[in-house]
């Protein structure tokens, strides 16, 4: 056996194979062509690259590169040496001359490397196995040994709310279920099947659910989104891999573990979250949609219960809800009344930077022209060969480029691109008619005819305070104001206003037919240069032109700019302990996910959720194993 006579054995990673996009099926294809082979032999030195065995290889990712001048699928493959037994032992002997010295080749010694992950399921339920407490047959849980006396009888698991059903609150929701808490998964809006329609409504008939809409109902602010599952905390992190799993295993196309930039999209999103609250029933989860929680019932420091209405009917007057050992707040960045809520209880939170900006939108032809060239007509819609094209863009924009530089403030902003959507739409992500706020979405095919992206600007305090806005609350503020004046300008009615970038950059309006917008709900055109403060607009406008520099085209007269995008994150960060994910003010209350000020973006919610979940299960004493 092969094993004997190499040392070596086990799996290898052969990473950065490169293989042109006429040598590869294209994108959809996640097996071993031969195109894949030619370079995989490359890299082996193995001198036929048709001998070799396609079983003994798996693609574990692919990406597509489009910045180089010859545009390439870029793969990083693992080798199962015990599958090249069928070799003839004389041509196998190359593999005892393997070694890492070139990057492009490893000895994968963790199974973790080698792609052996698993979902978040089967890891709380080996923890469980080995370092979980079990109620019922020890007789007393240790209890929360910080609080001091709390203990629970056996006969009672301890009880936990979790207030949102978006990432953050499913992932955590999960963990706690599994290691045998009993939840409450509390949530102010609609099931999906009933969020569609209003939606729906919204789009067709204005029909405007202040509870039930593209931020509030269930699986959060993502659920009629893009679903990019792309994030900056890391690209193959154990615990990246294990929110992508447990995807996989609630319906996601297996294909996201591998591509390097994955995404879902609505239609896969919506069945998805059908099946995760199946699942979160079963294990015995009571989901209250339609139950809005606004106010915390605390004793002695401590939380131990929520106060509920009925969000369906808006009923105010609240009914309470007793006797919970912990409340999970995974509130999101839209939920302002709950921030409120939590201020008058004198919970600690801070102010946050965040960023603000517009949405362009470009036909989709023009960017796959401008990143593919000819290549272009690969697309085909999202049918094609080569993924429909996206960008991301940044740029440091110094003081200098500001009107009236901030003293004391920041010496330079970011500018950059933002949750890009290529062939999707803009959507209204509105809580209150009053306000008008934009995002981006896209169905899985991404076949709409334009592409859209947040292009937007860093702001901090320094920039709240100079329209007197203080306190913790002061971004929300900010957020606010320009919302409102989005809305005023756009004539309300949710039209949204929208400027033509040649005419933002020119601070003028001379384009007033304005090109045709993915956005249903109608645009008209608007002096978008005055909404903002001039030292944020002369940031963008700058940016743009840099922009322009490394995409050319970018500045075009059918490129359109939406206003506003405000709530790229969240402009509160909730202080919490960092081991115990528990408030720093108030015992029993855990706040996670983007609203809380720890993540950004679906996969990072996802993340923060599962750990907090983690967290908390060790401190109801549900499990003692390390987090
Ligand atoms: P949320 O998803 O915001 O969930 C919070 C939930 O809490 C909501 O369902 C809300 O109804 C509920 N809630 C709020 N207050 C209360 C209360 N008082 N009582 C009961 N329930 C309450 N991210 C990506 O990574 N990729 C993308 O492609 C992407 N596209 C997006 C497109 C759009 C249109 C939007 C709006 C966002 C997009 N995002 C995307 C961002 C992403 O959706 C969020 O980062 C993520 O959902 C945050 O998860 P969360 O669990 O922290 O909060």
């Amino acid at each position: 056996p092969i094993d004997e006579r190499n040392k070596l054995g086990g799996v290898w990673g052969i990473f950065k194979l490169e293989v042109s996009v006429d040598k590869d099926p294209g994108n959809d294809f996640l097996g071993v062509s031969d195109g894949l082979l030619e370079e995989i032999a490359k890299v082996l030195k193995f001198p036929v690259a048709s001998m070799l065995p396609p079983e003994a290889f798996t693609v574990v990712r692919k990406s597509f590169d489009a910045r180089k001048k010859e545009q390439k699928f870029v793969y990083t493959v693992n080798m199962d040496v015990s599958k090249l037994l069928s070799l003839e032992p004389r041509t196998i002997d190359f593999i005892s001359e393997l070694e890492p010295k070139t990057g492009l080749i490893e000895h994968l010694t963790d199974q973790r490397d080698s792609g052996d992950f698993c979902d978040l399921i089967s890891i709380v339920q080996n923890c469980r196995k080995n370092d979980g407490i079990s109620l019922l047959t020890e007789g007393l849980a240790p209890g929360n040994q910080n609080g001091g006396s709390r203990v629970y009888p056996y006969s009672r698991k301890p009880k936990v709310a979790v207030v949102g059903s978006g990432p953050s609150g499913l992932f955590a929701s999960l963990v706690l279920a599994e290691f045998g808490a009993d939840v409450s998964l509390i949530e102010r809006g609609q099931a999906v099947e009933q969020r569609g329609r209003d939606i729906g409504a919204l789009v067709v008939r204005r029909m405007f659910q202040e509870e039930s809409n593209f931020c509030f109902g269930e699986g959060g602010a993502g659920t009629w989104s893009d679903g990019k599952l792309v994030t900056r905390i890391g690209k193959n992190s154990y615990s990246i891999m294990t929110v992508l799993k447990t995807l996989v295993h609630f319906g996601a196309p297996k294909s996201i573990l591998v591509y390097g930039k994955p995404h879902l999209g609505t239609d896969r999103l919506v069945p998805l979250l059908r099946s995760f609250r199946q699942y979160l029933q079963e294990l015995g989860v009571n989901i209250k949609f339609g139950t809005r929680v606004n106010d915390l019932l605390v004793e002695g420091a401590h939380v131990v219960g929520v106060g509920v209405s009925d969000s369906v009917n808006n009923l105010e007057s609240a009914s309470l809800e007793l006797g919970y050992d912990a409340v999970v707040l995974a509130v999101g960045h839209s939920a302002r009344d709950t921030y409120q809520m939590l201020l008058s209880h004198n919970v600690d939170m801070v102010q946050k930077d965040f960023a603000v900006g517009l949405r362009i939108e470009h036909p989709q032809e023009l960017i796959n022209g401008i990143q593919y060239s000819e290549l272009a007509n690969e697309v085909q819609n999202g049918k094609g060969k080569v993924p429909v094209a996206d960008y991301k863009v940044a740029e440091y924009v110094s003081a200098e480029y500001e009107d009236t530089p901030l003293s004391s403030g920041p010496t330079r902003r970011s500018c950059y691109s933002f949750c890009m959507c290529p062939g999707g739409q803009v959507v209204l992500t509105s809580t209150d008619p009053s306000e008008l706020c934009i995002n981006g979405m896209s169905f899985s095919r991404r076949s709409s005819r334009w592409a859209n992206a947040a292009l937007v600007v860093s702001v901090s305090s320094k920039d709240f305070e100079a329209l007197n806005l203080h306190g913790p609350l002061a971004g929300v503020e900010f957020q606010r104001e320009f919302e409102r004046k989005a809305a005023t300008m756009g004539g309300g009615n949710f039209v949204v206003p929208v400027q033509t970038v040649t005419d933002f950059l020119e601070s003028k309006l001379s384009v007033k037919r304005v090109p045709s917008s993915s956005y249903r709900l109608g645009v008209k055109a608007a002096n978008l240069h005055e909404l903002y403060p001039q030292h944020i607009t002369e940031a963008l406008q700058h940016s743009i032109l840099m922009f322009e520099k490394e995409l050319p085209g970018f500045i075009s007269n059918n490129a359109l700019l939406h206003g506003v995008e405000t709530r790229t994150s969240s402009p509160v960060k909730i202080s919490r302990n960092s081991d115990t994910y528990e408030s720093t003010s108030l015992k029993g209350l855990y706040p996670v996910g983007e609203g809380a000020g720890y993540a950004g973006g679906i996969v990072s919610a996802a993340v923060d959720g599962m750990y907090a979940g983690f967290a908390l299960a060790k401190s109801l004493g549900l499990y003692r194993g390390s987090i």
